[in-house]
Formats: structure tokens, C-alpha cells, sequence
């Protein structure tokens, strides 16, 4: 973790990460959840660690609707686990 890297709260553990450890949602206007893949999208965000444990968990307690208020649709499920996938084996981006 890198000094004065700011530090988020994962929305399913309740764990501490740094934001590049997480990966970052956010409430659209439209009332939907979305993938903020920048981490730079304005509104109300709300944080996952890149890990399949806690997709699941969230997904399960719905901690992603409640942080955000927002509907997280299937699409959006099957983006985050390719997501958190892909970080996880070290991959792209
Ligand atoms: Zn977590």
C-alpha cells in the first residue's frame, strides 16, 4: 500500500483496503449501480476488494444496494466477478 494512498472500507468484509485494492462502484442518476472503472466518477461510491469472496458476500447481503442505494443488476455482477477475476490472476489493467 502506497503512503497517502487514501483508504476505503470494503462494503462486504467491513475491511480496510487502499483504493487501488478495491474496486470502486458507484450510484448513477438513473438509480442503478455501475462500475466505476476510473475510481474518478462523481456521486456516491461505495468499494469491493478484488476478490471473489467478498463479490459474493455482497452480492448474498446485498451490501452493495444498501451502500449505494442503488439496483445492482445481473450485468453488473457478471462485469464485477470478470473484474475482480482478471485482478486477481494479475492481469489486465
Ligand atoms: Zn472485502
Amino acid at each position: 500500500m502506497k503512503r497517502g494512498e487514501p483508504i476505503r472500507t470494503c462494503v462486504a468484509c467491513r475491511q480496510e483496503a487502499g483504493k487501488r485494492g478495491l474496486i470502486r462502484l458507484v450510484r448513477l442518476p438513473d438509480g442503478s449501480a455501475g462500475h466505476d472503472a476510473g475510481g474518478r466518477a462523481p456521486g456516491r461510491g461505495a468499494y469491493l476488494h478484488h476478490a471473489q469472496d467478498c463479490l459474493a458476500l455482497a452480492r448474498q447481503r446485498r451490501a452493495l444496494e444498501r451502500a449505494l442505494k442503488a439496483r445492482v443488476d445481473q450485468v453488473l455482477w457478471q462485469t464485477l466477478a470478470v473484474v475482480s477475476q482478471a485482478d486477481e490472476s494479475g492481469g489486465v489493467k
